[in-house]
């Protein structure tokens, strides 16, 4: 045999179902699809002959009584042989062949067209029964063209009746899809996928005519009151020049494209020309409530055309907490999750993104430490989520991540080492509820220490992070103000106490056999006893409520320190055990317990009667 070559024919038999199928996740992309050929007939008129592209649209009826869904526009339009091309070869795209024609080279990047597969306009066989095609090219001597198919595999083509130059497709709504003949949802999926693409957009419904004679002429005046919504911005903030944009402008920009009340915080504007093109504009929003999740929206675009909300693949996850618009001009409009995932191109617009974000944050940190600080209690959670999910992220923000004291001051991870460092090597001292915790940490800050404030559910996790990330020498400890007793102490002389006395007192008077017992000499005479309760159980069981998973709780472990420079426990020590040693040892305990938290129903109840009890020996004395 001789060999031959060609190119392998497709059978639209074959190919049809699994456009309809696997093509497209949402059946709603159709109407993306269509307006953007409309779209892009118009950017072509304006290549081809820029003067007869002025004031051009794409105008999309609603026509529920006809159950029809028109798209019409004024641009190119197709001849009979570009019918013939463009739309009986399925995954010839048209596009690309009249870019071959009319663009020069360096035309080509920056088009503005985006059609490239030759795929898009078979998605209306999705939602249509029937599809019509009228067209009028604008080249000289065109005749129209009628185009018009059931099912996109067989199709009829004749001359038209179209007078004017450009494109109608008709689409005759199936039944099932009728929903598409709601004004709410086309207007819907209108607002979501064209809302910035370049040509204008309009929405017009066509009201069913009323059942009630009308005059000839009141009929005529009618048609002409066509209400037209304008649906799309067509220069998006985003893709102007950041010089260009005043603070207002990113402002209204925000408010509009996220139907927010409140002002964003800041936010940073990407213009990247290479090696890929980037635009796009990422706000740092406002935290809503104070324990509350925060929700982000990444919208992902394609040359102004929508592509998906939050694609992980693109934005690294802990930006998704943000608010913003990204547009990838090479961004293909219909990808697999699998494609993203393996895709360098992709990779880098992530690692670049990140990047970004991780500049602006440094750069305010360095430069305008004030505004820093202002942001930082809407921003912390951001950042420490961002840290523990990406390691580049962290290395670029570990200098800039802040702590805030419990006096409201601000201070870096250094800054607090250096000033407490010497009182307490290695270990930061915090409190996770600084009005429930109040009375222990005046315990430290009497004494000079700092105590930070971790009080937002990240932080659970952050506490755990900072230990085994952010300090190389991995000493660094993060204790509660109920979990460090070391730094309070007094090198002050204090009297020698029976240890063992005293615990199996403190032992028998709460009738808990797992507690320890130490003898301490206190900075503070008048603090008789303080509950240490262990910081890694503490935390690993916080985590598990965090997660609902109680059922892996580890038991707590305390630790009763008694004060051997005050003047209570050394009274206990010196009585002979009695009934009276064991009550005021028991109130003691529950005093220690309610410095650091509210006592539970129970305990409550019991410490009240118990109070009341003390209260009336007292009374007798
Ligand atoms: P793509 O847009 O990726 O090229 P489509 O399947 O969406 O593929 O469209 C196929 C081709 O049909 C287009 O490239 C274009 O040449 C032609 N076409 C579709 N709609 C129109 C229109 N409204 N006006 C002019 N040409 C159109
Ligand atoms: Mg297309």
């Amino acid at each position: 045999m001789n060999p031959i070559t060609g190119s392998v024919s497709i059978d639209a038999q074959n190919i049809m179902p699994i456009i309809k199928k696997w093509l497209y996740s949402d059946k709603d992309i159709f109407i993306r699809e269509v307006v953007s050929n409309g779209c892009d007939a118009i950017t072509k008129l304006r290549m081809a002959d820029f003067s007869r592209a002025a004031g051009c649209s794409v105008r999309v009826q609603v026509d529920k009584a006809a159950k029809e869904l028109r798209f019409i526009d004024d641009g190119v339009g197709m001849t009979d042989e570009e019918v013939k091309t463009n739309i009986n070869q399925v995954a010839f795209s048209g596009a690309k062949s009249f870019l071959e024609e009319y663009a020069k080279d360096e035309d080509k990047e920056n088009s503005g067209i985006i059609g490239h597969f030759g795929l898009g306009f078979y998605s209306v066989f999705m939602i249509a029964d029937r599809v019509e095609i009228d067209t009028l090219s604008f080249r000289d001597g065109a005749t129209p063209v009628h185009w018009e198919s059931e099912d996109g595999m067989t199709f009829t083509m004749s001359e038209g009746t179209r007078a004017t130059r450009g494109t109608t497709i008709t689409l005759h709504v199936s039944e099932a899809e009728a929903e598409f003949l709601d004004m709410w949802r086309v207007r819907e999926v209108l607002e979501r996928y064209c809302a910035f693409m370049a040509v204008p957009i309009y929405l017009e419904e066509i009201k069913e005519e009323e059942a009630t004679v009308t005059g000839e002429g009141e009929e005529a005046e009618k048609k002409e009151e066509a209400i037209l919504e304008p649906i799309n911005n067509t220069q998006p903030l985003y893709a102007r020049a950041p010089q260009e944009c005043t603070e207002e402008d990113y402002k209204k920009f925000y408010r509009d494209t996220f139907h927010e009340f409140d002002d964003p915080l800041f936010w940073i504007h990407l213009n990247v020309d290479y090696p890929f093109k980037l635009k796009g504009i990422l706000y740092f929003p406002k935290l809503k409530e104070q324990f509350g999740g925060i929700e982000g929206q990444i919208k992902l675009y394609s040359g102004q055309v929508f592509v998906a909300d939050n694609i992980k693949e693109v934005i690294p996850e802990f930006l998704m907490l943000l608010k913003g618009v990204i547009d990838c001009a090479d961004f293909p409009l219909n990808v697999s999750r699998s494609f993203l995932q393996n895709d360098g191109y992709v990779r880098r617009i992530s690692t670049h993104i990140t990047k970004k974000v991780a500049d602006k944050l440094t750069g305010m940190f360095k430069t305008e430490r004030e505004s820093y600080e202002g942001f930082w209690p809407d921003i912390h959670p951001f950042i420490k989520y961002g840290m523990m999910r990406e390691e580049k992220f962290a290395e670029r923000m570990k200098d800039c991540l802040l702590f805030k004291l419990t006096d409201g001051k601000f201070v870096t991870l250094g800054e607090y080492r250096e000033k407490n460092g010497e009182r307490i090597p290695d270990k930061m001292v915090y409190t996770s509820d600084a009005a429930r915790q109040d009375a222990a940490i005046r315990l430290f800050t009497e004494r000079g220490i700092d105590v930070a404030v971790l009080d937002q559910v990240i932080d659970v996790n952050f506490a755990s992070y900072m230990e085994y990330a952010l300090d190389p020498e991995h000493k660094l400890r993060l204790c509660r103000v109920d979990a460090e007793v070391d730094s309070l102490t007094s090198s002050e002389e204090a009297p020698a106490i029976d240890e063992n006395k005293l615990a199996a007192l403190v032992l028998e008077a709460t009738g808990k056999s797992d507690l320890t017992v130490q003898v301490k000499a206190l900075a503070s005479d008048a603090v008789p006893v303080m509950l240490i309760e262990d910081e890694q159980v503490r935390r690993f069981n916080d985590m598990g409520r965090l997660y609902g998973r109680t059922e892996y709780a580890m038991p707590a472990k305390y630790n009763v320190v008694l004060n051997s420079r005050s003047k209570t426990i050394q009274k206990l020590a010196e009585r002979e055990k009695d009934e009276r040693s064991v009550l005021l040892t028991r109130q003691l305990v529950d005093l220690a317990e309610l410095s650091r938290q509210p006592l539970e129903a129970e305990a409550m109840t019991e410490f009240i009667r118990r109070s009341m009890e003390i209260v009336a020996m007292a009374a007798e004395l």
